[in-house]
């Protein structure tokens, strides 16, 4: 019986490999993040700088 990847509970058979919807959508949220995070990688925005010190 495997677990799941997201909380290391035991998966139930209607959500593998996962032990609910909740974490089956987590782990395709981070995977969203991660397939968008690639093309994004080289255009970071840079952090705005703190002028209001004046
Ligand atoms: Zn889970």
């Amino acid at each position: 019986m495997s677990t799941c990847p997201i909380c290391h509970k035991p998966a139930e058979p209607k959500f593998q490999p996962f032990c609910s919807s909740r974490c089956a959508n987590i782990d395709l949220g981070r995977w969203l993040k991660e397939s968008y995070a690639i093309p994004d990688a080289e255009q970071v925005p840079e952090p705005i700088p703190d002028e209001d010190d004046a």
